[in-house]
């Protein structure tokens, strides 16, 4: 699939057109698990809440989320954090959408296999690149680029990073507008890795001519995986790319 896209890629240089390559970032490109752990085990590290719920920051210690993990409702019920105190709820939910959608934790957040050599190999092989994410300008725009560029990623004139201007934008929306105006500039073929299944049915509905592929991770369960689309688990290419 991912060395099929690499040679259309290919062709579509050589021949001097255009293709684009849209990535989403959060559980696509970067497993955010270990942000969410990060946020989790500081919550449990803050004196306060050890002497506000000494109990639950007992189970919080050690914690481990799963590639699988959407939000935390999953970390904490294995935890036993199954939601019978309300206060700790409210407070640990809060924590984590204050740090989770912001810039202070995306440094925790780690690429998944071959995520980086693929977009590299992509760039290479002429396709213009964007990240196209649902993070938010003034939540998560200050260190969302600057991380991608520490891991490798290519950032540049050719790959944009594309962030929601406002917080209060749906995602599906948000993403398929910005579809439509990419593909009134004349690329001969799109594609889009992308792991929410909202936003890939919603795309689908609008733009069925964009070439997608589902990231299987994780998401928010509001739609189920699409099954006409193919799915990946990670970038690894079956063979060498250059
Ligand atoms: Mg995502």
């Amino acid at each position: 699939m991912l060395d099929e896209i690499l040679v259309k890629v290919q062709d579509i240089s050589k021949r001097g057109a255009r293709s684009l390559v849209v990535f989403d970032l959060d559980s696509t490109l970067f497993d955010v698990s270990p942000r969410l752990e990060k946020i989790l085990l500081d919550f449990a590290a803050n004196p306060f809440h050890q002497l506000q719920f000494p109990d639950q920051v007992a189970l919080l210690k050690n914690i481990k989320t799963l590639r699988s993990d959407w939000g935390i409702k999953g970390a904490l019920q294995r935890a036993g954090l199954d939601g019978h105190h309300a206060d700790f709820q409210e407070a640990i939910r809060a924590y984590w959408e204050k740090n989770f959608f912001s810039n202070h934790y995306l440094q925790f957040d780690v690429p998944y296999e071959g995520a980086v050599e693929f977009v590299n190999n992509i760039a290479q092989a002429g396709a213009e690149i964007a990240y196209l994410t649902g993070r938010d300008v003034d939540r998560m725009g200050g260190s969302s680029a600057e991380i991608i560029s520490q891991w490798g990623f290519p950032l540049n004139d050719k790959a944009q990073l594309v962030l929601k201007p406002h917080r209060s934008m749906e995602d599906a929306q948000f993403k398929t507008d910005w579809f439509l105006e990419a593909r009134s500039d004349n690329y001969e073929k799109i594609f889009f890795f992308e792991n929410e299944p909202v936003n890939l049915a919603h795309l689908a509905q609008n733009c069925p001519d964009i070439e997608m592929i589902f990231f299987e991770s994780t998401h928010a369960g509001k739609a189920e995986p699409p099954v006409n689309i193919p799915r990946i688990m990670n970038f690894l290419l079956s063979r060498k790319a250059f």
